[in-house]
């Protein structure tokens, strides 16, 4: 593999390890554990002395070639997958942290994962603050002694607000706590935060390195250190891992990732540019418009504005399911990152269960509704919307 490759070549080609059979695509090792050729070798992988594979929960052939792929797609040096998006974070969580330390984290993100540090890590002595996202100021009062970790996802959901990564990661570095990046929104084919000085990059694969809805998945990419020393231990032990079958099937979704993120980007943005003329619709948030208020920093950032554009809709709750059940194309689901469009209403979703108020200061009122666009016509998607906003 030629690390000077085009993001597209790495795509199809970075990792990819033959067998003694000489497959061209690559092959699916559905195998729990691995035989030596004597009791000496199986000595030397046991202890760490020889390198290979010897049980799935460790290593498996197809999951490194995936680990190994995504790694060269986010410009990263080394990656481990898990079972999950959520498995991922919280691999990361018990690997690099211990009772006593503090995460920094953006306010809007991911429902499980606000669980997760909230109900679960709280319980083994790890506390977390939220900031907003697009104020470093506010991270950097937010520092205490034992802050370890700056926790941000960007673009966020559903408001399609972004993180200075550069500036964040210029604190953090100063400050020697590890910034990382959900970066699931964008995946590595528009946003690359190793370039913006990142430390850690974490992935729900279930979202758009999949794209196609079929399986879960996740992964931590970071510093061939960190990963083989702080990572590594953690998920063999505990057992996180990811499947060889979906570990396979997120290796091919890899070899299409930019083409249906360059797609679905361009879609959105003519969705969100069309909605904006829409007599009916309020505001539009989507970070590839001119005026989303850091638009400036997404072109510097990301390659285009991503797949998600949301949309505030005159009328409250009462409109916004009226737009929702009157169309026929739309998934009616929470989930995104899918060839599939899908809508969504945050407020009596994703967003149930925090208070009113706490919804209310977020941005997310009753009127906002989320369009994670996939890869019909944007024309049909335009005619599927188009009697719920004007
Ligand atoms: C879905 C999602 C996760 C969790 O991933 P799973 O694969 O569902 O466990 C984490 N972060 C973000 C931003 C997500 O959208």
């Amino acid at each position: 593999m030629n690390k000077d490759w085009d993001i597209d070549t790495l795509a199809v080609r970075a990792g990819t390890e033959r067998s003694q059979f000489n497959e061209h695509s690559e092959a699916l090792f559905l195998t729990s554990s691995f035989v030596f050729d004597s009791a000496a070798q199986a000595a030397a992988r046991f202890s760490g002395a020889e390198p290979g594979n010897v049980y799935s929960r460790f290593t498996n052939p197809t999951v490194t070639m995936f680990e190994q792929r995504l790694a060269a797609l986010e410009g990263g040096e080394d990656c481990l997958a898990t079972s999950s998006g959520m498995a991922a974070i919280l691999t990361t969580c018990m690997a690099a942290l211990s009772a006593g330390d503090h995460i920094v984290s953006s306010q809007s993100i991911f429902g499980s994962t606000v669980n997760l540090f909230n109900t679960i890590l709280s319980r083994f002595g790890v506390t977390t603050s939220y900031v907003a996202l697009s104020d470093p100021a506010q991270w950097e009062a937010a520092i205490r002694p034992n802050t370890k970790l700056f926790y941000v996802e960007t673009p966020s959901n559903p408001l399609m607000e972004l993180a200075d990564i550069a500036a964040l990661a210029a604190l953090a570095k100063q400050r020697g706590i590890v910034l990382v990046i959900d970066n699931c929104f964008c995946t590595p084919a528009l946003q690359r935060p190793f370039e913006f000085g990142a430390d850690v990059v974490i992935h729900s694969a279930t979202k758009y390195l999949d794209g196609q809805g079929r399986v879960l998945g996740g992964a931590v990419v970071g510093t061939q250190k960190f990963i083989r020393e702080t990572i590594l231990p953690f998920l063999r032990t505990a057992g996180p891992t990811l499947s060889a079958f979906n570990a396979w099937v997120l290796l091919k979704g890899l070899e299409t990732l930019s083409l249906r993120m360059e797609r679905q980007s361009a879609s959105a943005l003519t969705l969100a540019r069309w909605l904006e003329q829409q007599p009916q619709v309020r505001r539009v948030y989507y970070p590839g418009l001119e005026s989303h208020p850091q638009h400036a920093l997404a072109l510097r950032q990301q390659k285009s504005g991503g797949a998600i554009v949301s949309f505030d809709i005159e009328g409250g709750r009462d409109a916004a399911w009226r737009l929702i059940d009157q169309t026929k194309l739309c998934s009616i689901t929470a989930n995104l990152g899918d060839t599939k469009t899908t809508i969504t209403h945050p407020a009596s979703t994703t967003h149930a269960r925090i208070t009113p108020e706490a919804r209310a200061a977020a941005g997310i009122s009753e009127d906002l509704i989320r369009v994670a666009v996939g890869l019909e016509a944007v024309a049909d998607l335009q005619q599927d919307l188009q009697g719920g906003v004007r």
